[in-house]
């Protein structure tokens, strides 16, 4: 008897296609973890726990727990969720179909330490702040990360990828470098201007202008100084937002405005794991900013790309760019960022809606 309502257990699970696991740590919760079919590979991380499960969604549950009120859980609308997951179930990354089920409400979102690659975070007492859009809901998380802004980040260091190996190029890090800048501070402009603060305002402008197109923001730095490192940049991103945008100026030293460019990916990071599974998007999203910033008029640099090694590229699951809107000698008055803003919009829906 007791065989038989085992295998009767096991047939019922196979056919649903899930496993109900408990969520360690959180006591009573029990969640249901789909684990996708081309799941991403861990890697093995100093001290990440990589026998577990992938379970973004588990975990996502928890962060929306403490963010999110009973009353506006009743009034959620559960269809409309899944009814985005079949329109879009094919053309999202595992960890970009998370996304559907979890982000249901406005307010901060903390790093969840269990996330994947969080551990290897070191300045992650900050919040990040999710906004959802009112009218003319689209259901795609825009993560908007305005560059630098952490007090103390350069005194950090975290490793430069997840499996340690050294930069393949130089940048603010130099090439070989096994560990890199936590957050850098940024350039100067000319006038004084920090680049910090340029590309706080330019991320405002962009998440108004996303709000107001039916797209739900999620505002990475939402203040002049952000507790978050890169790495914790990116990790919120990867599991509630659809896809990572950092806002940024060039420090080249140069006396002319070079233009806009977004950093690729180098071709020693693209076999790397989690690159090797989003870069392709990751590029494709960095070459329609850049076309949605020509068509708004605003310079572009050569052909619009160039490939540096990130922290945020090596650690991204989701589609993500740092788009760099000029350099220190780039005009940055309100008309001037707005532009930037409207190139970005027109970037990011030519990348979601084509
Ligand atoms: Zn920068």
């Amino acid at each position: 008897m007791k065989n038989k309502e085992i295998m009767k257990m096991v047939c019922e699970l196979l056919l649903a296609g899930c496993f109900v696991v408990p969520l360690s740590g959180c006591g009573e919760l029990s969640v249901e973890v789909v684990t996708p079919p081309d799941k991403l590979v861990a890697s093995e991380g100093p001290s990440s726990d990589s026998t577990a499960p992938s379970n973004e969604v588990a975990d996502i549950v928890v962060v929306h727990d403490e963010i999110q009120t009973p009353e506006e859980e009743e009034i959620l609308p559960e269809a409309d969720f899944n009814d985005h997951k079949t329109e879009e179930a094919k053309e999202l990354l595992p960890s970009e179909q998370a996304v559907v089920k979890s982000v249901t409400a406005s307010g901060p979102v903390a790093l969840d330490p269990s996330w994947e690659y969080a551990s290897y975070s070191k300045i992650n007492s900050g919040h990040a702040v999710m906004y959802r859009a009112e009218v003319g809901r689209k259901d795609i998380v825009i993560g908007v990360n305005a560059g630098h802004g952490t007090n103390g980040g350069t005194k950090v260091k975290t490793f430069s990828h997840p499996d340690m190996s050294p930069k393949f190029t130089g940048g603010t890090n130099a090439k070989g470098a096994v560990e890199s800048m936590a957050v850098s501070s940024g350039m100067t402009f000319n006038d004084g201007s920090r680049e910090a603060v340029v590309a706080l305002a330019t991320a405002r402008k962009l998440r108004d202008l996303l709000l107001a197109n039916g797209y739900d923001v999620l505002m990475v730095r939402d203040d002049d100084d952000v507790q978050l490192d890169n790495i914790a940049r990116t990790v919120i991103c990867n599991n509630l937002a659809n896809c990572h945008i950092s806002i940024h100026f060039d420090g080249d030293g140069l006396d002319h405005d070079k233009g806009c460019f977004f950093i690729s990916t180098p071709d020693g990071l693209k076999s790397s794991v989690p690159v090797a599974f989003v870069w392709e998007k990751s590029e494709a999203l960095g070459r329609s900013l850049v076309e949605g910033l020509r068509g708004k008029g605003c310079k572009i640099n050569g052909n619009g790309a160039m490939a540096i090694d990130l922290t945020q590229t090596s650690y991204s699951t989701v589609p993500s760019v740092d788009i760099e809107l000029g350099n220190q000698t780039t005009p940055h008055d309100d008309a001037n960022l707005a532009r930037f803003a409207e190139g970005l919009l027109d970037g990011i829906n030519g990348y979601f809606l084509k």
